[in-house]
């Protein structure tokens, strides 16, 4: 089993790197827009009120992103490397207080009861399971598109400059739970690196796939699968989806359950094979009856706990990934995994 990490920027990769990762399995594209350069040009995306306005921010985050992916690329030296399109709710990105509401309405030439009323407009009651994921693609194709343009002209940039290297990147089309909504999706994905290929003259292999993370996905998997080249299942959210209680707040209860031995662990920290490793294991069956060559691998935190890894291994997976300072702990237990399962 070859275990990759998860790294969000250059510096994880590199980081990565040293402690003997083979590879990234998620590179959570968000986290490069939070940095205070950046988040000025994502807020004027989220709020723009046409096609042209959003095509302009995003035309600004472009050369950002695609140095970050250069910088991946270059740190991983033609490993693989699994980056996902923008996932979380758009408002995790918008000010909230009134000088920074001031600005942007000022950047934006709108008035700040405006400014105001959009970003009320933007609030949901439940944002994990709401406007994010693969849903932003769907209600704003550019966003895709500008994601994909980055990480495929990036990937044509360090793959001239190392023509030794064979890089082929892995686009994650995040939260999918119908093939549909993944068919539509990956479509924005061709058609934009594929003209950009063309362009190169460089003759760039790249994979499309999704992650396994809402039970529906998992249920209907063979049918994904026509459609995704790679499966990596994202525990985090499918635990919470499928115990039906949020990550965010079980901190809160679960103390109480683990005093009355409802539960005997976390199951953000150890899977739960009995009940979402049920759907991890049908998930991938289901997957290689429909594309025998698939790609599996697992990208929630459970990919650096030694116990699901074991799972991981059971299942057939190919890859762990985890954050870059539990690569070590996660390379012994696939290595010990591994020899037992011989
Ligand atoms: C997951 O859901 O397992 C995952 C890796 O995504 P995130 O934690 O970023 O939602
Ligand atoms: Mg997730």
């Amino acid at each position: 089993m070859k275990v990759r990490t998860n790294a969000d920027t250059p510096e994880d990769a590199r980081q990565a790197r040293e402690f003997g990762a083979e590879g990234i399995g998620l590179c959570r594209t968000e986290h490069m827009f939070f940095e205070p350069d950046r988040i000025a040009a994502i807020r004027e995306m989220i709020v723009s009120k046409t096609v042209e306005q959003r095509e302009a921010a995003l035309a600004k985050l472009l050369p950002m992103q695609r140095g970050d992916f250069e910088g991946i690329y270059e740190a991983m030296e033609g490993l693989p490397v699994t980056i996902r399109l923008l996932d979380p709710p758009l408002h995790e990105f918008l000010p909230h207080d009134g000088y920074d509401i001031a600005n942007l309405a000022a950047e934006m030439h709108m008035e700040v009861t405006e400014l105001k009323g959009i970003i009320s407009g933007l609030h949901e009651f439940n944002p994990m399971m709401g406007h994010r994921g693969c849903r932003l693609d769907v209600t704003y194709p550019e966003i895709g598109a500008m994601q994909t343009r980055a990480i495929i002209e990036a990937a044509v940039n360090v793959q001239k400059a190392h023509p030794e290297w064979d890089i082929v990147p892995e686009i994650m089309i995040p939260l999918v739970g119908e093939v549909k909504e993944l068919a539509y999706v990956k479509s924005i994905v061709t058609e934009t690196a594929d003209a950009i290929i063309a362009e190169s003259g460089v003759d760039l292999k790249y994979l499309v796939g999704t992650m396994i993370e809402i039970p529906r996905a998992a249920l209907t998997a063979d049918e994904i699968a026509k459609e995704a080249e790679f499966f990596s299942f994202g525990t985090n959210d499918l635990t919470q989806m499928t115990f039906g209680f949020s990550r965010d707040d079980a901190g809160k209860f679960l103390d109480a359950y683990y005093d009355k031995k409802i539960y005997e662990n976390d199951p953000f920290a150890r899977l739960d094979v009995v009940g979402v490793g049920q759907l991890v294991k049908m998930a991938a069956d289901l997957g290689r009856s429909t594309r025998p060559d698939i790609k599996l691998g697992i990208c929630g935190e459970h990919g650096g706990d030694p116990s699901s890894i074991e799972f991981c291994q059971q299942v057939g997976l190919n890859y762990v990934s985890c954050s870059p300072f539990r690569v070590p702990i996660a390379r012994l237990a696939a290595a010990q995994s591994a020899l037992r399962n011989r």
